[in-house]
């Protein structure tokens, strides 16, 4: 059963990420979902990286043995998900309200909920809490189990999806003396471009041309254009480092931004919700097939292991991406060099590269 506070058209409207890891579109085509995603999704074996006026292209692909990335929108992705399960006849709900767990400690937890006015009570065997950084399940967890470690960042992203096609065929990372810039797109007639802002900015202050102007200034490249267009949506995204630990209590299974947020810099969230996920999936039908409940007792260790591993490759591509309104010339300088660095020497770039497609997702067969 799965309980969904908002509407289906909310869930399919909502704009969020759109990098799948190699090990995402393996996940998703080998759970039937994969078929729009393989036929639309566009597939990058590269990204940019711009700074002091140089551009330098880091061959995914070729350092990391031939594994690359697929920009298919988040969106399209809760579309494809919900309409398989549609299609499959299981229960999901839209719209439940007032979400509440109890006695996920025993071995028969309660969800209730209200659906259409009624009151409903559910008997489970596990829970899997899903529902992001504000749901419900991270929260019913009582207080003293669990271990939090966080970060901020003294910036936000201000994103916008303009109708235009891409500039690029691959995406550009910049830092910029104004700050970081990034060009991404979601298909071959639509461009996702974000720019860092100060975290309390008001999208009022961003009219649509101010937005195209900075873009071109940060983006500014010899002989390169940015194409502008219509923009349908613009949104801006607060910056987080999340981790809590362990990721399950008793009959609970925290999973995704329930468990964990990572700056989007890394393009990692969607990535590690698919593996957290993943890895639940598998240790739940191990446990009915075998009664075995190794998977399940191993289930937070083996997640935190990526989870760790994404947050530090988030962290470290956002300090060397942007600009830290409370550092100095000497933070600058050290950005610069790591960037410089990357883009000189194939160790270097092997590590970023390696990263960015992502870690093979754990399976629970795996030691
Ligand atoms: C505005 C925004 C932009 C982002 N951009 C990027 C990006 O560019 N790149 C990237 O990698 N990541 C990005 N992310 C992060 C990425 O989208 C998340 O990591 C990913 O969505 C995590 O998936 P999830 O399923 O764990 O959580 P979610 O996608 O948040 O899904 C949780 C679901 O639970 C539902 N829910 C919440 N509370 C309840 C409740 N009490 N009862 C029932 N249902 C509930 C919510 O409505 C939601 O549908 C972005 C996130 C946001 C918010």
């Amino acid at each position: 059963m799965i309980l969904e506070a908002r509407s289906r058209e909310y869930c399919e409207a909502r704009v969020r990420a759109g990098v799948l890891e190699q090990g995402t579109r393996d996940v998703l085509i080998e759970a039937g979902v994969g078929d729009r995603l393989q036929a639309e999704g566009l597939v990058h074996g590269g990204i940019h990286l711009r700074f002091a006026g140089e551009d330098h292209r880091i061959a995914l692909g070729e350092l990391t043995g031939g594994r690359t990335v697929t920009v298919y929108g988040q969106t399209e992705v809760v579309k494809d998900l919900i309409a398989a399960r549609a299609d499959s006849g299981a229960p999901l709900l839209f719209e439940a309200e007032d979400v509440e767990l109890a006695g996920v400690d025993g071995d028969r937890p309660v969800v209730s909920y209200r659906h259409a006015g009624a009151a409903h009570e559910l008997r489970a065997d596990l829970v899997a809490g899903c529902d992001g950084f504000h749901g419900v399940c991270r929260r019913s967890i009582p207080a003293g189990i669990l271990s939090t470690w966080e970060r901020g960042y003294p910036f936000a992203w201000l994103g916008v999806l303009a109708h235009v096609a891409p500039s690029t065929d691959e995406l550009i990372y910049a830092r910029h003396d104004r700050g970081f810039a990034l060009h991404s797109m979601r298909s071959t007639e639509v461009s996702r471009l974000y720019l860092q802002v100060a975290p309390d900015e008001e999208l009022d202050s961003w009219p649509d041309e101010r937005v195209w102007a900075e873009l071109r200034s940060r983006l500014a490249y010899d002989g390169w254009t940015l194409q502008e267009g219509a923009v349908s949506e613009k949104s801006i995204t607060p910056m987080r480092s999340f981790v809590a630990a362990p990721m399950r209590h008793g009959r609970l299974f925290l999973a995704g931004d329930a468990a964990h947020i990572v700056p989007p810099t890394g393009a990692k969230g969607l990535n590690l919700a698919v593996a957290d996920v993943t890895a639940l999936a598998e240790a739940i039908e191990d446990w009915y097939a075998t009664g075995s409940a190794a998977g399940l007792d191993g289930y937070s260790e083996r997640c935190q292991r990526r989870v760790w591993r994404a947050q530090q490759f988030s962290w470290w591509m956002t300090q060397m991406l942007h600009v830290d309104p409370g550092d100095d010339e000497y933070g600058h300088q050290l950005a610069l060099s790591q960037l410089r660095y990357l883009t000189s020497s194939t160790a270097a770039a092997t590590t970023l590269a390696e990263n960015y497609v992502g870690l093979t997702v754990s399976r629970v067969s795996a030691t």
